[in-house]
């Protein structure tokens, strides 16, 4: 049950082939010397292919040290390599560095567009994260400036950074009677089973909050500004723009989003009613809202839980049984917890022609069903998209959850079909719903948060204001469904994501939607399949919005998004049919 590295390296080779990436690195380092405009095309590709050569044993020397420490944190020997692996990358991006100012036609002997066109078509699974590598340049600023700005940054925006994680990590709470050392400790408590545990929990995190909040305004007044200076700086026409261009999605795709999720929250209201109702309350407590509704649980071997995902992704596709198949046959995963693993799951793709790495803490539970279904999706979609060039086998933020999201889809409503313990069903769909609830109307208003921060920050706010915002964020989002305890103001203080990458959350609701509504053209038409496999398989080689739009779908358009709530309406539906 644990995983079987020697496909991507033994440690044994480690050194020999990071002799050869220095050997590379020196041939690569004459190519930038002979780059020219007027270069053929036959040199331009094999640079390119040098480049890629280098990038896949750079990927297979990282990645060894990196999963042997993933499942052992006191590996001493995998530190040491991995400080050795990192050492070289950065060697390696000086040279590469070179060759992308090179490209984006920002240094001597300068690329016009002309020869950009004729150079960069020379290998065609290439083409597209060229040009658009190029098109950045128009949001890029001088060599000198950019320098300036990274050392900025590292001094300044990143210090901040750390220093609010070492806030938090400082904080003790008192939780009840209970001392809880961890903000994640303290999180885990808003999901136990009884009421005044939950509420215990949100208040001892709140209240740390706001006692706190002055330090947590200066932090985030202060990498808002600096968001706002930058993006100004570099040409952006608003705040969320940076994030939109970064993500290749259109901004038109991203109103659409989250208009629509705004327009669409009353499918949680009706949630949150349910809710109440099956608690026993007139109306639902913000502090309820993950309240557990299993009295049971269904405890499930590993054996068990591979047989339930491979099974349901035999009826949904065959491509997806063959690759989930061949990852557990090889023994690419890493099943158990254990104390010197870290926590979570992940999935790792080192190179096209290595299947992917999964790590998993399983411990039997339900939940742990659909993570391994989680997982294994990013691992399908690793494998169908194998026959790109190592770096453009993965896609983007946009498209990188669809494999996934689908994979659970297609597991829950498989098990959902086959079981006949109603109580069961009914905590499955309802624990379904608040993770819908999470990921997308929670994330959306965080988004719109950050949209009216960011607006308004310029014009100088206190953190009372901020506060104030956030709660009538809090009040539009849940309507009449939820009662809102006024401590909740201070909520957006302690969302990680705000102050690291802001604009980030609309990925989630994006992923989830997006996922959603190809599983329900699926539904309609088996025949779309094929359609999602194509999307799948073209991996990071293309725009996410192109992909896209050669299987007739559109992100601009509202309809598109509206669609995808059908998929939670007949879940609620079920629910209160159950
Ligand atoms: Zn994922």
């Amino acid at each position: 049950m644990k995983w079987n590295l020697k496909e991507i390296l033994e440690v044994k080779d480690f050194d020999k082939l990071s002799k050869e990436i220095e050997k590379e690195l020196e041939k690569l380092k004459i190519w930038v010397k002979k780059l020219s405009p007027k270069m053929s095309r036959e040199d331009f590709e094999k640079m390119l292919r040098l480049e890629e050569e280098m990038g896949v044993k750079m990927s297979r020397l990282a990645y060894l040290p990196h999963l042997m420490e993933a499942v052992n944190q006191k590996d001493q020997q995998a530190k040491v390599l991995s400080k050795k692996a990192e050492d070289l990358g950065l060697k390696i991006s000086q040279t590469s560095t070179k060759i992308g100012l090179w490209i984006q036609g920002k240094t001597e002997p300068k690329l016009d567009d002309k020869n950009a066109k004729r150079l960069f078509g020379v290998i065609k699974d290439l083409e597209y994260s060229l040009l658009r590598s190029r098109e950045g340049a128009k949001f890029s600023l001088n060599e000198r400036e950019e320098e300036i700005i990274r050392h900025k940054d590292s001094n300044g925006v990143g210090v901040i950074g750390d220093l609010r994680r070492m806030i938090e990590t400082e904080f003790e709470y008192k939780s009840g009677k209970k001392k809880i050392k961890s903000q994640a400790e303290l999180l885990s408590l808003v999901h136990s089973p009884e009421s005044k545990v939950r509420e215990d929990a949100y208040r001892a995190l709140l209240e740390t909050q706001k006692k706190n909040i002055d330090k947590f305004f200066a932090m985030y007044q202060a990498i808002v500004r600096d968001w706002a200076y930058e993006a100004k700086l570099r040409g952006y026409q608003s705040p969320i723009r940076v994030r939109n261009w970064g993500n290749d999605v259109p901004d038109k795709a991203v109103e659409s989003l989250l208009s629509v999720c705004t327009e669409e929250k009353e499918v949680f209201w009706d949630y949150f009613k349910w809710k109440a109702k099956r608690l026993g309350v007139k109306k639902l407590k913000r502090f309820d809202i993950y309240a557990p509704m299993a009295k049971k649980d269904k405890k499930i071997s590993y054996e068990e839980a591979v047989g339930v995902v491979l099974e349901s992704f035999k009826e949904f596709s065959s491509e997806f049984w063959q690759a989930a198949r061949e990852i557990v046959e090889k023994k690419h995963i890493d099943v158990y917890p254990s104390p010197v693993k870290i926590g979570g799951a992940f999935c790792a793709t080192v190179e096209p022609k290595i299947n992917p790495y999964i790590m998993l803490n399983f411990t039997g539970k339900t939940r742990d069903i659909s993570t391994l279904a989680h997982e294994l999706g990013h691992g399908v979609h690793s494998i169908l998209a194998n026959k790109h060039l190592a770096s453009v086998q993965q896609s983007g933020l946009p498209l990188a959850e669809t494999a996934s999201t689908l994979a659970e889809l297609v597991v829950f409503e498989k098990m959902m079909a086959q079981e006949k313990d109603n109580e069961l069903k009914k905590a499955w769909l309802s624990e379904k719903i608040a993770d819908a609830y999470a990921s997308i109307c929670r994330q959306n208003y965080f988004v719109k948060f950050e949209i009216e921060a960011h607006e308004k920050m310029g014009r100088g706010l206190s953190p009372e204001d901020l506060s104030k915002i956030y709660l009538g964020n809090l009040k539009e989002q849940f309507g009449d469904s939820v009662a809102i305890d006024p401590l909740f103001a201070y909520e957006w203080s302690y969302i990680s994501h705000l102050f690291e990458s802001p604009f980030y959350c609309y990925a989630y609701n994006f992923g989830e939607l997006l996922s959603y509504n190809l599983y329900r053209k699926y539904q309609q038409d088996k025949g779309f399949l094929k359609k999602i496999i194509k999307i799948l398989a073209t991996g990071g080689s293309e725009k996410p919005s192109k992909i896209l739009a050669t299987v007739g779908v559109d992100i601009e358009k509202k309809e598109f998004w509206r669609e995808s709530f059908e998929v939670i309406k007949r879940w609620q539906k079920e629910l209160e049919e159950l």
